[in-house]
């Protein structure tokens, strides 16, 4: 399996519009890998998008991308979700045209994703009736997609038995890659079978490397109290033991540089864990 990390921020993406902070003033200067976009993937194999940021656009350009055969949205928020209009260069028709609509992707969602982020919204339900096939999947539901079985994973983001997140587990016969990237807190990990690679959710930081406070006592409880923690992120880790984890949703509010992050893998070795950077090519 290959995979390219398009994006690997996170709702707040880096540099953030109008902040002048060290990680963001050093990512407009020096752009990629210290600048970051919203949270996406491509899936090599069978031409499979996971997630659609704002600037998933530029993105597919930027790395030369010439087809795309699914989209899947792992929820409805608003930094997955706000790039779906990509939907219409990639079910576009060729010239000349008939009707503009060619061969449409497959939207591929859980039916919670398919009420919050399209059936509740006139624009997305507009976009995606015109530009897309949609299919829903369920819960614990296994499908093939061309060569590569996918099977669907939904875990709660607010412990109200909604379901509101999807992650992915794809097969190919030879390796076994789970995409999560963000909103881990309440997967079931006894539900994951032996993993080649991880993509997941980093999970916050509440001080900077400096040990200057990043959040208040009262956010971690309030606002914060369902997101997880670098260190709960890595406990999960351990309990699954992936052969290779790679964390994206990297937030400009964790206030670190691509440089930190290489020296929290060297902190990390045991684990064998790697930071996401946008353009990062994973072989497997
Ligand atoms: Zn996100
Ligand atoms: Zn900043």
């Amino acid at each position: 399996m290959e995979f390219t990390v398009l994006g690997s921020g996170g709702n707040s993406p880096t540099p953030m519009p109008t902040c002048d902070c060290r990680v963001c003033e050093e990512a407009r200067e020096k752009g990629i890998p210290y600048a970051r976009r919203g949270n996406s993937l491509f899936v090599h194999d069978e031409k499979v998008l996971v997630d659609a940021p704002e600037l998933v656009w530029e993105s597919l350009n930027r790395e030369s991308i010439r087809a795309v055969d699914y989209v899947f949205l792992t929820h409805f928020h608003a930094d997955h979700t706000l790039g779906l209009r990509v939907l219409q260069p990639l079910g576009m028709e060729d010239v000349p045209v008939t009707d503009f609509v060619g061969d449409p992707p497959t939207l591929v969602v859980s039916e919670t994703t398919s009420e919050r982020a399209i059936e509740a919204n006139e624009v997305f339900s507009h976009l995606t009736e015109v530009w897309s096939d949609v299919e829903v999947l369920d819960d614990g539901e296994t499908r093939a997609f061309g060569d590569l079985s996918v099977t669907h994973l939904t875990a709660d983001i607010h412990e109200d038995g909604d379901g509101a997140i999807s992650g992915f587990l794809f097969e190919d016969g030879t390796a076994t890659a789970f995409v999560s990237p963000d909103e881990n807190r309440h997967f079931d990990l006894d539900r994951l079978p032996a993993l080649d690679l991880w993509v997941k959710e980093t999970g916050y930081f509440p001080e900077t490397p400096a040990g200057e406070p990043l959040v208040t006592e009262e956010a971690a409880e309030t606002t914060l109290a369902h997101e997880m923690t670098f260190e709960e992120s890595l406990a999960q880790v351990r309990t699954v033991e992936p052969g290779r984890v790679v964390c994206t949703e990297i937030e400009e509010l964790f206030r670190r540089s691509y440089d930190d992050y290489k020296r929290l893998e060297r902190d990390h070795e045991d684990l064998n864990l790697e930071f996401a950077y946008d353009g990062m090519r994973i072989e497997l």
